[in-house]
């Protein structure tokens, strides 16, 4: 994958007919983040033994795919389309991890490839989204 204007491409291309193209093969069943090795985000769940005696407060791994990961209280999940969620993915991997960690979120393992049901290919999006056929 060409990379070195990748951050770029995305940001100027937000609403890229592409996104409801990839959004129309996706099942947001969050595959690709359980495996990418830089996925990182979290959720807490709060539990409680029957007794009341004893809580706890547990991270647990989560995924930009859900419907909840989003949630705003009172205002339902912001990224409420399956277009939403892949574009903050993808977006995400390869241009704000740039703004956020000054490196890529993409190693360039292929797992999110492997893994993924509908052969979803982060690759041949990139590709999609310069113009350039698969
Ligand atoms: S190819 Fe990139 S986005 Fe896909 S799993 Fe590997 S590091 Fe994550
Ligand atoms: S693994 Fe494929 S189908 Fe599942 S959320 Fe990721 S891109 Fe979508």
């Amino acid at each position: 994958m060409k990379t070195d204007d990748v951050k770029e491409l995305l940001y100027n291309n937000l609403e890229h007919p592409r996104w409801d193209d990839v959004a129309a093969r996706c099942l947001a069943c969050g595959n690709c983040t359980l495996v990418c090795p830089t996925c990182f985000c979290t959720t807490v769940e709060d539990v409680t033994d029957l007794t009341g005696n004893q809580t706890e407060r547990r991270r647990k791994l989560d995924s930009c795919f859900t419907m909840d990961f989003s949630y705003v209280h009172g205002g339902g999940s912001v990224r409420s389309t399956h277009k939403a969620r892949y574009r903050q993915w993808m977006t995400h991997k390869l241009a704000t991890w740039w703004d956020q960690f000054g490196t890529s979120g993409c190693v360039g393992c292929g797992r999110c490839i492997t893994w993924c049901p509908v052969a979803i290919d982060i690759t041949e999006e990139v590709r999609a989204i310069r113009g350039e056929k698969g």
